[in-house]
């Protein structure tokens, strides 16, 4: 009966209306009139669209009975009131009986240690700043985190990864930024080491998903990362990221280098073979569907899976990569880039399989 009581109270304190009425920032009275106000717009097939209509910290602001900075306090303190009750509730029979021992059995020793690849979901953090989760129309579905403005930040020190030995290793980030221009920079979670800096490129949308690949050293050991020192930009959302080690080439893959010079870009140094374009403003690309595979294979519209645009400044080492899910456009465009860029696209198929990456000159 005790334990029952001590997790129903548990359970109605992360509620955000609760803890902003509980933090006497708002009274009980606005928070049922926004509550009615939410359930109306739920009821509403315009207000439905939009996901952000009927988040109820929106609509507390556009009420006014808080501003941005007292609901990104008050999602910060429901962030912690859900994660202790996430270890509470693991360590219940514990709980009502010495908090002590509940602090001690949530330590990270126990956590399981994630071995690669892993793809750690931007929603599942252990504790944020200034952040919320939303619904995402990415491939997949589930959620995505949203509402980045400048310092806001994402701790995953709740998940402990695996890194077998001190290499690099490629990591995936799964974004979506109408006119891209934010950053965030990887770090390990208690702040001390830096090991990636991302900018976000435009993927021509908050709901239009791009991958960023980047090649990062990390160390041996176990990690948990902190995505930190995040600049909004024109806004971006987060839904993953992945950690993943590199085949080292084998030598019968470097044997068949005569198909193509162009495509072993990967070192800047042989960029003598590659074209570059000289660009400011917008930037519209197109191109022909590739008809054969890296090996060689014939490949039909009808096998496409997409396209996997990357460009790079040329001064610049790592390609940022931008996926099309979508094999039946030839067009991309950037609303605004300045200088010497090399812009490349690849197709690959359902199963996965790449074509060649081939020059793209911009029209
Ligand atoms: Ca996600």
């Amino acid at each position: 009966m005790f334990l029952k009581g001590c997790l129903m109270t548990i359970k109605n304190a992360d509620r955000l209306g609760d803890i902003l009425v509980g933090k006497n920032i708002i009274s009980a009275s606005q928070l049922t009139t926004a509550l009615a106000e939410q359930q109306r717009r739920r009821e509403n097939e315009q207000d439905k669209k939009s996901f952000q209509n009927t988040v109820l910290g929106e609509i507390l602001i556009e009420l006014g009975y808080i501003d941005r900075l007292q609901l990104k306090r008050g999602l910060n303190w429901q962030s912690l009131v859900r994660k202790l009750t996430a270890a509470m509730a693991l360590c219940a029979p514990l709980m009502c009986i010495s908090p002590v021992a509940t602090a001690a059995s949530s330590s990270s020793s126990s956590a399981p240690k994630a071995s690669l690849p892993l793809t750690i979901q931007a929603e599942s953090y252990t504790s944020m700043f200034g952040v919320q989760i939303e619904n995402t129309l990415d491939v997949g579905g589930g959620k995505a985190v949203g509402y980045i403005h400048n310092g806001d930040w994402i701790s995953f020190s709740g998940t402990s990864v695996n890194i077998p030995v001190t290499d690099t290793y490629k990591i995936t980030y799964r974004v979506a930024s109408p006119t891209g221009g934010g950053s965030f920079t990887l770090k390990e979670s208690n702040g001390t080491l830096s090991y990636d800096t991302v900018s976000i490129p435009s993927t021509g949308g908050f709901q239009t998903w791009g991958n960023v690949v980047k090649v990062v050293t990390l160390p041996a050991g176990t990690h948990s990362f902190l995505i930190t020192n995040m600049v909004r930009g024109s806004g971006y959302n987060i839904n993953w990221f992945k950690i993943e080690s590199i085949p080292k080439p084998s030598s019968s893959s470097s044997s068949k280098s005569s198909s193509s010079v162009k495509s072993s870009v990967k070192s800047s140094s042989s960029s003598a073979s590659v074209k570059s374009s000289l660009v400011a403003g917008v930037v519209n690309l197109q191109w022909k569907t590739p008809t054969k595979r890296e090996n060689l294979n014939q490949l039909d519209i009808t096998e496409l899976g997409g396209y996997e645009l990357r460009y790079r400044k040329v001064s610049d080492e790592l390609f940022t990569y931008v996926t099309i899910n979508d094999p039946w456009t030839n067009y991309y465009y950037f609303p605004w880039l300045e200088g010497a860029y090399i812009f490349q696209v690849a197709a690959f198929d359902k199963e996965g399989l790449y074509s060649q990456f081939i020059d793209l000159i911009p029209r």
